[in-house]
């Protein structure tokens, strides 16, 4: 067994026996490493907590539908599942448009919803101390978005479940933060893959093999 800061984890695994358990798991193994902590969220999934209920909620989604139902028929399912009359949409003012298709095919469901677009408030961005040249568009008021008022606006509203439509990598962080609700997502911002970040994975061997090139991530000028 290594180490417990040892650099191999499940990404390097090459046996992955934790899911059928009818191999040997290797050295590094998490799952041997951690045995005691999987006891203790085996009785959580168990628990009639919120948690219990969704980790049951996601597995039944799983089972019952694996590999023929999209995952915005999955979410709606799961919501459904889980008995949710009130789902919230954090959305993208990029994907607005999309955002308000899926709250209709939402209430087409049966499910009460409210959208909540990502520049509510509208804040300037100068306000929370960027400079005006790091705007898209210099010189005008451009609202920063507001995930944490997208947040506490849904908690106002009593949303059970939140989705996220497109919201912008590190907005997304903030907004599960803030989210009193689970939050889920439905569309992950890509503004150059067309929202399929998994694209740059799966052409990483050829056309996107900048990405294994350590000079493609230099150490930022600043640091927040
Ligand atoms: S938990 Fe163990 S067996 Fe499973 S992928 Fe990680 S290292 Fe491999």
């Amino acid at each position: 067994m290594c180490e417990k800061n040892c650099n191999l984890s499940c990404s390097e695994c090459a046996v992955r026996n934790c899911y059928r358990r009818d191999r040997k798991y290797p050295a590094f193994c998490l799952t041997e490493r951690f045995k005691d902590a999987a006891e203790i969220t085996r009785d959580l999934y168990m628990s009639d907590t919120v948690d219990g209920q969704l980790a049951r909620a996601a597995a039944e989604i799983e089972g019952e539908y694996y590999g023929r139902l999209t995952r915005l028929e999955e979410t709606i399912r799961f919501a459904k599942k889980l008995g949710v009359k009130k789902l919230g949409i954090a959305s993208c003012i990029g994907l607005l448009d999309e955002a308000s298709l899926y709250a209709k095919i939402v209430r087409t469901a049966g499910i009460e919803t409210q959208t909540v677009i990502c520049k509510v408030g509208a804040i300037d961005k100068c306000d929370i101390g960027l400079s005006d040249e790091l705007k898209v568009c210099p010189g005008c008021n451009e609202s920063c978005c507001n995930p944490a008022l997208q947040a506490q606006i849904l908690n106002d509203w009593g949303s059970d479940l939140n989705v996220m439509v497109g919201l912008c990598v590190g907005h997304d962080a903030i907004f599960t933060r803030h989210s009193k609700a689970p939050a889920t997502t439905f569309i992950v911002k890509d503004r150059v893959l067309g929202h399929n970040p998994a694209a740059a994975i799966y052409t990483s061997k050829f056309y996107y093999k900048r990405l294994l090139d350590e000079k493609t991530f230099p150490e930022p000028k600043s640091k927040n």
